[in-house]
């Protein structure tokens, strides 16, 4: 049982909750890894011989790239979620009539 955060109705139990994603921002990532996590973990760490210690391989770089990052997201009942598709749908559909129309 929970509490839908859009329509802030009680849902019974068995009802599967669904989230909602309600706001998301464009966001571009910078490249990271060389091991970061590893060496979080407590990973392998090799014993070099020089003053600078190597992080482990890059096995986990990412150059980064561009992504859409959820701000705001909610459980929502059956119903709102439904309600929520369709509204992103039209929205998504309005813009790809402005979109062919701008020339
Ligand atoms: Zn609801």
């Amino acid at each position: 049982m929970f509490r839908c955060q859009l329509c802030q109705s009680v849902v019974p139990a068995g009802t599967r909750s669904t989230k909602v994603i309600l706001v998301t921002r464009e966001k571009t990532y910078g490249e990271r890894g060389g091991g970061g996590r590893d060496a979080a973990r407590g990973g392998f760490r090799k014993r070099g011989g020089g003053g600078r210690r190597n992080a482990s391989p890059k096995k986990n770089y990412d150059k980064g790239g561009q992504g859409t990052e959820i701000v705001r997201e909610a459980m929502a009942c059956p119903r709102c979620a439904e309600d929520h598709q369709r509204k992103l749908d039209q929205e998504a559909a309005a813009v790809a009539i402005a979109n062919e129309t701008v020339e």
